[in-house]
């Protein structure tokens, strides 16, 4: 059943907030859950560079995987809630962990996780539950592969089984390419995560991305946002991790929210109860509008970067709220959840090279940006030894703003993002193209 949540106050004590990952996600949450005057610190494991300059935020430099030193540290510093942000550390049980140890945490358990990182376990639950998406077939031979291929009328999109960092899966223009990208997964291009194949048929339509935070029963949706995937400019190019997205997206009016909600959204909530699932966290849908109406592409177990940074800010400081009532498994009430009434879209800056290889270590410089509504938060940065900002990852900042329109929006994010420089720095100049009515190729 869906809430309107009451986001108002706290249910228990929660001044100490940890949250698991490295990236743009993790910082945008440190910088929303801030704003709460009830939080006084927030700590990062392990965080990057830009994790200090964000207020009440502290680093933590422990390797998560010892787990014995973890929870000591953890009882230490007196958490509150725990929040995971990453998919690895979700496949791998953290959060059973963590909840057997007492701590409240967000983030679904090691089977509730397996909605992402099983891609054939993903397609046999929505095909139990009736729930809209792509015909598939699971395959672990190529001879096996090589029949469904050669039968089918059109190409294939083939995919790892397993996590693959955003990269296992192919949509290739011939059957040729089909096979030889199936070949590719089952010789071990992504090791164990592709011991298994699904080739899915090809389906078509615009992408969107929908948010369930989600308590184990009830649920509470988050604004809809759309991303670029592709590298270039007219989504074009190799497939990336994200390179901007928007929210909220247009294409998606109220009745088109319900029927969502109707025929995925409960139908997914419901299927996990029957499992007995006790999905705490968010539950991303990435979603195709298709001519005969929307259908999953795939789950996610944690919320999408760069949505999170483009969500982050229209968020109320009583967001902290919600999150630890979906931990707590008591997220009920009637209030409507508190979101800014403008819009958000976020730009990626990337190391050149970026999906593919790239160098790192490149000093960063940020300009003075002084206007209201713009954030820059850190995705892949570093000190070097003289405490200088360098580059450290493929995806570097992620630019958000926010305005009453898109035009506005990403005119402020290009104007900002000019103050910024490294070495080899890469964006796209069209992100969200698709609402901003002033956008025009030569901008
Ligand atoms: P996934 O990691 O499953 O989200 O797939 C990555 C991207 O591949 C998606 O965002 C889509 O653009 C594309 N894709 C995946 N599955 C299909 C499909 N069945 N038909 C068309 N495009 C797809």
């Amino acid at each position: 059943m869906g809430v309107n949540s009451k986001s108002s106050k706290s249910i228990s004590r929660l001044e100490n907030i940890l949250i698991i990952g490295n990236g743009g996600r993790e910082n945008s949450l440190a910088w929303a859950i801030q704003k709460n005057d009830l939080i006084k610190k927030v700590y990062l494991i392990p965080g990057n560079a830009g994790s200090e300059r964000i207020n009440k935020c502290e680093r933590i430099k422990i390797d998560i995987k010892n787990k014995n030193e973890l929870v000591e540290k953890l009882n230490s510093l007196k958490i509150d809630l725990v929040i995971i942000g990453p998919e690895i550390p979700l496949a791998n049980g953290l959060a059973d962990f963590l909840r057997d140890k007492e701590f409240k945490v967000f983030g679904p358990g090691k089977e509730g996780a397996k909605l992402e990182y099983s891609k054939s376990w993903a397609k046999e639950f929505m095909q139990n539950a009736n729930i809209p998406t792509a015909k598939f077939w699971k395959v672990n031979s190529l001879e096996e592969a090589k029949k469904i291929i050669d039968s089918s009328s059109s190409p294939l999109v083939v995919k790892a089984d397993g996590l693959a960092s955003g990269k296992g899966v192919f949509i290739p223009d011939s059957k040729d390419e089909c096979f030889r990208a199936t070949e590719l997964i089952l010789n071990g291009k992504f090791g164990n995560s592709g011991n298994m194949v699904v080739l899915e048929e090809k389906i078509h339509g615009p992408e969107v991305s929908v948010f369930a935070l989600c308590d184990g029963e009830n649920y509470i949706l988050l604004p809809t946002a759309q991303d670029h995937k592709r590298l270039n400019e007219e989504d074009k190019g190799p497939n990336t991790g994200g390179m901007g997205a928007y929210s909220p997206t247009p294409l998606l009016t109220k009745d088109y929210i319900d029927r969502i909600i109707n025929e995925i959204i409960e139908p997914t909530i419901n299927e996990l109860n029957k499992k007995n699932i006790d999905y705490k966290g968010v539950i991303y849908f990435g979603l195709m509008i298709t001519k005969s109406g929307p259908q999953v592409i795939e789950y996610n177990c944690r919320f999408g970067d760069p949505e999170c940074q483009t969500l982050m800010p229209l968020m109320d400081p009583n967001f902290v709220f919600l999150l630890e009532k979906c931990a707590m498994g008591k997220l009920i009430g009637n209030e409507k959840i508190d979101i800014s009434n403008k819009v958000s879209g976020c730009v990626i800056a990337t190391s050149k090279g970026y999906p593919h290889n790239y160098k790192t270590g490149f000093p960063i410089t940020i300009g003075k940006i002084d206007e209201i509504d713009c954030q820059i938060f850190d995705s892949g940065t570093s000190l070097n030894e003289n405490g200088e900002l360098i580059t450290d990852g493929g995806r570097v900042l992620s630019i958000v703003c926010q305005d009453q329109d898109f035009d506005m929006v990403f005119e402020k994010a290009y104007k900002n993002l000019k103050k910024i420089n490294f070495d080899g720095i890469y964006f796209r100049n069209d992100i969200g193209h698709q609402v901003r009515k002033n956008f025009s190729k030569d901008n």
